[in-house]
């Protein structure tokens, strides 16, 4: 039987939460509640380390409000990270809208995430920052499940599906 500190949020659960996600002004910016629970590995940088601050020792069934700072979050916004290209950076056959993510090499060829935030004729806005940077936010979360983290999830630092494999 599983003691009662095996539902505590801590290192080494795996979690599932449902969540709503709000900015600073109350405007809903994405929310869990029509889909699976969101699962990750906690202690493992799986989801914004204020989230994950917010709800270490939290219990299974608990509803827990999380305010997390922009530096905590999806970090602040750095001015440099808006750039213009030309639509012959992408191949023809790529359709491109504003909203769209894509994976960009930085310097050292790292891949790094980059979103397209307009598009005029030849002319696009890139933008180095992620699309929540630089907000406040604020989670009202529900705690679904948590339960141990097997080895092999402990390794791989992610959570496994019901059957073991991976999502
Ligand atoms: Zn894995």
């Amino acid at each position: 039987m599983a003691s009662e500190s095996s539902k505590i949020i801590s290192p080494g659960k795996v979690v599932a939460i449902h969540f709503v996600l709000r900015d600073e002004q109350g405007s809903e910016l994405d929310d869990s509640s029509g889909g699976e629970p969101i699962r990750y590995l906690h202690g493992a940088g799986n989801i914004v380390s204020g989230l994950e601050e917010g709800l270490t020792g939290k219990r299974m069934g608990e509803k827990v409000h999380v305010q997390v700072t922009p530096e905590n979050g999806f970090g602040v916004r750095d001015p440099r990270g808006v750039q213009k290209v030309s639509r012959d950076t992408f191949p023809d056959d790529v359709e491109i809208f504003p909203g769209m993510e894509f994976g960009a090499e930085d310097e050292d060829g790292e891949s790094v995430p980059v979103w397209v935030t307009a598009v005029e004729g030849d002319q696009l806005t890139i933008d180095f920052n992620h699309p929540l940077a630089g907000k406040t936010l604020h989670f009202d979360v529900v705690v679904a499940e948590v339960r141990d983290a097997t080895a092999e999830e402990i390794e791989h630092g992610h959570p496994h599906g019901p059957g073991g494999e991976h999502d």
